[in-house]
């Protein structure tokens, strides 16, 4: 199947939605590609207290607010896995089912994904024990001993919206402070629930055929092994871009993160980056919005030059 819209963008995270209001109510054909559910990691995030204008409310509520707000203007939400983006006049973007979209301007907003462990028993214990989002899954491990693994934002954060399920959590970071915010950190002391355990990297998860019984984790200092027995890990190690589909573009940088000027544009015209896939320094939700908005705008004024 070849369809043709003026814009397309991929992903449809805070950036992508904003992105598809900016671009469909400026009366652009648009069309948001997405392999999952809208929302991105807001999906993800228990509780939002940085969004300008609401003093604090539910990831998953912010993730569907926007999402009905991006479509009333027309734009089109389409399902599809991205596999490749080619150049051209007109861009094609090619999913993995062989449906093949073309655009005038293309959008990338695909964010990131959680980066993995990469230890023993990680792999076959994913949906037994281990996860990746404390908001899908925390609440199967009530009044349980749950381990968290890493000490920046979405680690800390995650942990603390565990502890109303967990009898008691353990955040293992390897060093023997926290890279995550101050007013974070501020967040998690003095919870009589938290426990965190320094100087310590996992190095294997044991399961007993059925699900994880424990999580053996090596003190980087004195190299001394120990097991803490529980049913529940959910690492926070950090997030790499969901760009493999670009490689053949000459987009990114030496991270696998888009490189793009001021209108979020790539060197490549026409092919614009947003949100967390961008190379930045602040990855919010309202630096991602702020992104969609100013790269819609673009490709508008772009496809009107045309
Ligand atoms: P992050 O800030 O990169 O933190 C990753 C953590 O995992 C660090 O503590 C790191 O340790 C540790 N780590 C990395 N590899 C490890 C390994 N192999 N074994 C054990 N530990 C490992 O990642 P993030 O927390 O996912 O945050 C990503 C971005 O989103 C950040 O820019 C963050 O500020 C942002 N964010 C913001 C908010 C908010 O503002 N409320 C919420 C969530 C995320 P070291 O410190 O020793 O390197």
């Amino acid at each position: 199947m070849e369809r043709q819209y003026d814009l397309i963008i991929i992903g449809a995270g805070p950036a992508g939605m904003s992105a598809a209001i900016y671009a469909s109510r400026a009366g652009l054909k648009t069309a948001m590609l997405e392999m999952g559910a809208p929302g991105g990691k807001l999906l993800k995030t228990a509780e939002i207290s940085n969004w300008p204008g609401i003093k604090e409310t539910e990831g998953a509520k912010l993730a569907y607010d926007m999402f009905e707000h991006s479509t009333i203007f027309g734009a089109e939400y389409v399902y599809g896995n991205v596999v490749k983006v080619e150049d051209g006049e007109w861009k094609k973007v090619i999913c993995d089912d062989g449906n093949v979209y073309e655009a005038k301007a293309v959008i990338v907003a695909t964010g990131t994904q959680e980066r993995m462990l990469n230890i023993p028993g990680e792999q076959e214990n994913v949906g037994r024990g281990v996860s990746y989002c404390a908001v899908c899954d925390g609440a199967f491990f009530k009044d349980q001993e749950i381990c968290v693994i890493g000490g920046g934002n979405s680690a800390l954060e995650e942990a603390k919206y565990l502890t109303q399920f967990a009898s008691k959590v353990n955040i293992i970071i390897r060093r023997d402070v926290f890279r995550a915010d101050v007013i974070v950190q501020e967040g998690i002391k003095n919870n009589e629930k938290i426990n965190v355990i320094t100087n310590s990297v996992p190095v294997e998860i044991k399961d007993d055929g059925k699900k994880v019984s424990a999580l053996c984790i090596k003190n980087v200092k004195t190299d001394e092994i120990s097991e803490i027995a529980t049913n529940a890990i959910f690492p926070y190690i950090g997030l790499d871009p969901a760009t493999s589909f670009l490689s053949g573009l000459d987009v990114l940088d030496d991270y696998g993160y888009m490189v793009v000027d001021d209108n979020c544009e790539t060197k490549v015209k026409g092919i614009y980056g947003a949100g967390d896939v961008v190379a930045k320094k602040l990855r919010q939700v309202v630096t991602a919005t702020s992104d969609g908005a100013i790269a819609a705008q673009h490709a508008f004024h772009r496809i009107k030059q045309l």
